[in-house]
């Protein structure tokens, strides 16, 4: 049996083709599963008996199991989903001025070792297949439809590096921002990666007008290594040397996401050497307070110190936004309800 996540329009319409029915019963069922959002196939009212029993003998419609979900006093839910192997991924649902946003993963752990990640904390078991990617966003989709909302963005940012799992992550996005599919623009879509730089050429190569965000966290090579084990292959001059090339072929401004991490990159030496780096890109900077994680040293700066960071690099004239802190009152640091659920089950 396999997850009829996982096929494409293109794939659906083959299938149905190779099973003796018309091309169109493919367009059929890809509307009930991402416009109508219907997982079970005796609903599917315009296919015959005959396709449905076919459907339910060769896929399966739900990859996401709920095991837990924490809301947040700020509206922040996050969700930990058991996947058909037993393998536990999280996914974030955040509330914004400017509407709903949806924080996915890519993988089971990661292998990347950012210092100050909960996510991090477990190595990489595996990549997600299109169809779990995917599935976070419907499942989101889904439960907003109950009070009749939407989602407005998708930031691809929970566990693993996005850049890692390129192909899948790549298809699952198709289905995403597909007119036919669940419709969410490309320019309200983000990946963020800790800084694979040839995977940023190739994604400057793909006619795609999705954001793309850099995890940075440091202003110099010697700290970037300390927190970001990637910056040793990719280091800054060849990372921004391939944002430059990035921008260029796009036009696009990029966002480099910078966590305030207390007494570690928030001086105003820090501020200096981020003027140098950004000079001549087409860049901004994103301070995100950070979630503390009991297993790592690092420590969120307080309210004072994230404006004062903002305001030393205003002053600088770098562009620059400060994130609200989300979901202070729950686990709300990445993979932080993951490797919980892991502890228990040992
Ligand atoms: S920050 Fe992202 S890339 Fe780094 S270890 Fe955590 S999940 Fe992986």
């Amino acid at each position: 049996m396999r997850d009829i996540l996982d096929l494409s329009l293109e794939d659906l319409s083959s299938y149905v083709v190779e099973n003796g029915y018309k091309p169109y019963k493919a367009k059929q069922i890809y509307s009930w599963l991402y416009k109508k959002r219907i997982s079970d196939p005796e609903m599917m009212s315009d296919l015959s008996k005959e396709l449905i029993t076919r459907l339910k003998e060769d896929f399966y419609f739900e990859n996401l199991k709920l095991v837990t979900k924490q809301v947040s006093k700020d509206g922040t839910t996050k969700f930990l989903f058991e996947l058909v192997d037993g393998n536990f991924i999280e996914s974030v649902l955040m509330v914004f001025d400017y509407g709903y946003s949806a924080c996915i993963s890519t993988q089971v752990g990661c292998n990347m070792g950012c210092r100050f990640c909960a996510s991090g904390l477990l190595r990489k078991v595996r990549d997600l297949s299109v169809g779990e990617i995917l599935g976070q966003v419907l499942y989101i989709q889904k439960y907003l439809d109950l009070t009749q909302e939407r989602l407005a963005n998708i930031v691809v940012m929970g566990t693993g590096e996005p850049f890692d799992n390129y192909d899948n992550l790549m298809a699952a996005l198709k289905i995403i921002n597909d007119p036919l599919g669940l419709e969410i623009g490309a320019r309200h879509i983000s990946i963020s990666t800790c800084g694979i730089v040839p995977k940023i050429l190739q994604f400057a190569d793909e006619s795609v007008q999705y954001n793309l965000a850099i995890s940075l966290h440091a202003s110099n090579d010697e700290l970037r290594s300390k927190l970001m084990p990637i910056n040793k292959a990719y280091p800054l001059k060849e990372l921004f040397k391939a944002l430059k090339e990035y921008s260029l072929k796009n036009k696009r401004r990029i966002t480099l996401e910078y966590l305030l991490l207390d007494g570690v990159n928030d001086k105003e030496t820090n501020a200096d050497e981020l003027k140098d780096l950004l000079r001549g890109q087409n860049a901004y900077i994103n301070l995100i307070p950070y979630n503390n994680v009991d297993e790592r040293d690092f420590r969120s700066v307080s309210e004072r110190k994230a404006l004062d960071f903002y305001d030393m690099l205003k002053k600088r004239g770098i562009s620059v936004t400060l994130r609200q802190k989300k979901g202070d009152d729950i686990d709300a640091a990445c993979g932080q309800l993951r490797a919980k659920k892991m502890k228990e089950e040992r």
